[in-house]
């Protein structure tokens, strides 16, 4: 047999990382590094942030720039993977053209949920999820134009400051009851409602979209009910789906994401998935987990480096996140989701930075800290140790 190699499928934050990582941990081999999107991979939350107001550059945002791929021998591959033979060890692209792997690491990734409702595919309707939809849609958010941004969640309320902060005319259209509803404390959506409006958003909640209307593009957006919204522009988020097609039809088990071990390892031990497109079992939480955030899948690349290399590294990392909108910068520690009680320290009514803690059976799980840097550092460990909180010490 000849030189070890290591095929990684998609480029991205857990992709690029792996890579990085492996000739960290001494791999000694080829690094084939495959991505389908033309560019050197990238960072993606800038996309609806500093990118799309247009205050970055791609070249800015890349991961690495593409001597670092040079000099660690790292070979960047364009091209589509359709499929994979596990008995073979070959990946095939869409091309025709095969490779053949020692060891394969699936970072796919996620793409955007799409809206099947009627007129959902007129022009003037984007997705965001990569720099050309990123970069299209600043292209087209000209002074005057009035956007209609469809999902209430971070993607959708940080589009909607950026592009707010551009002076357009924003409406965001949620259909539950609230924003941030999945993810957060009722008073941490009364917040983001507060300040989005506060900008000159206007926020429509419960609010389903019946149909988009246009001639050749859309013209305006129809909500349950019959209410109109005047469209020029409209960019839906309502979340992602993770592209685990390749994997599945491989034989490997997929349950909402590719599933992983702590070691980042699937079902075929010369097999590792990381980052968007993987789910695992979050020992702090008792259950299984398909995370959506930089955080977690640099920890996978991480952790699939060493198991790669015949190290023994394991996923322990609490998982946080952050978000950006306006001057606010939300850090949120852990997961939030089964809380019996929420603890608030600060005036979310009032100010513009305070910290939401969730708590269940008296220890804390999850924090939401707007501008509180220190209380997310604090959290992050109190939420690690397992131990009850005071009140005391929340509010103190
Ligand atoms: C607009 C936006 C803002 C965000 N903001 C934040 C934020 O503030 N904080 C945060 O923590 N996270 C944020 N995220 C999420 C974060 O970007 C993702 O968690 C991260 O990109 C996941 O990295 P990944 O490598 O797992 O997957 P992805 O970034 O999805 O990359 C997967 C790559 O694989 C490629 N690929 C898929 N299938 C194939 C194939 N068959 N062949 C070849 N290539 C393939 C894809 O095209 C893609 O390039 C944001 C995401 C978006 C879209």
């Amino acid at each position: 047999m000849g030189a070890e190699r290591a095929v990684i499928i998609g480029a991205s934050h857990a992709g690029a990382q792996l890579a990085a990582h492996l000739r960290r941990e001494k791999w000694a081999g080829e690094i084939v590094l495959i991505g389908d999107e033309g560019t050197l991979p990238y960072q993606r939350p800038p996309l609806s942030k500093a990118y799309l107001a247009g205050t970055s550059t791609l070249e800015a945002m890349a991961i690495r720039g593409a001597d670092f791929y040079d000099k660690q021998n790292i070979e960047l591959v364009d091209g589509s993977v359709s499929s994979i033979d596990r008995e073979a060890r070959t990946v095939t692209f869409d091309s025709g053209v095969t490779q053949s792997y020692s060891k394969l690491a699936l970072c796919t990734g996620a793409r955007t949920r799409r809206l099947a409702t009627p007129g959902a595919d007129l022009a003037g309707i984007h997705y965001l999820r990569t720099a050309a939809d990123s970069a299209s849609l600043r292209s087209a958010a000209t002074p005057g134009t009035r956007v209609v941004v469809v999902g209430g969640g971070y993607i959708g309320l940080e589009t909607a400051a950026s592009l707010r902060a551009s002076g357009l005319d924003v409406t965001v259209v949620e259909a539950a009851e609230r924003v941030l509803e999945r993810v957060t404390a009722p008073v941490v959506s009364t917040f983001f409602t507060r300040i989005h409006r506060e900008a000159g958003v206007e926020i429509r909640t419960g609010a389903l979209v019946e149909e988009f209307r246009g001639d050749s593009r859309v013209r305006e957006v129809v909500l349950a009910g019959g209410d109109t919204l005047p469209a020029d522009l409209v960019v839906i988020g309502v979340g992602i789906v993770p592209n685990t097609e390749l994997a599945e039809a491989a034989g490997i088990t997929v349950d909402n994401g590719i599933v992983i071990d702590d070691r980042t390892r699937t079902d075929d031990p010369d097999i590792v998935a990381a980052g968007d497109c993987a789910a695992y079992h979050v020992a702090r939480y008792s259950r299984r987990v398909r995370l959506e955030g930089v955080c977690a899948a640099n920890e996978h690349a991480k952790v699939a480096a060493s198991t790669l290399t015949g190290g023994s590294a394991t996923i322990t990392a609490l998982p946080w996140f952050w978000s950006d909108q306006y001057d606010l910068k939300l850090q949120i520690a852990g997961l939030g989701t089964g809380y019996d009680e929420v603890v608030v320290n600060g005036d979310p009514e009032r100010d513009r930075d305070f910290t939401c803690y969730y708590l269940r059976d008296g220890q804390l799980i999850a924090a939401d800290c707007v501008n509180r840097p220190r209380d997310f550092m604090t959290s992050k460990k109190k939420i690690a140790e397992h131990s009850t909180v005071e009140l005391a010490e929340l509010i103190g």
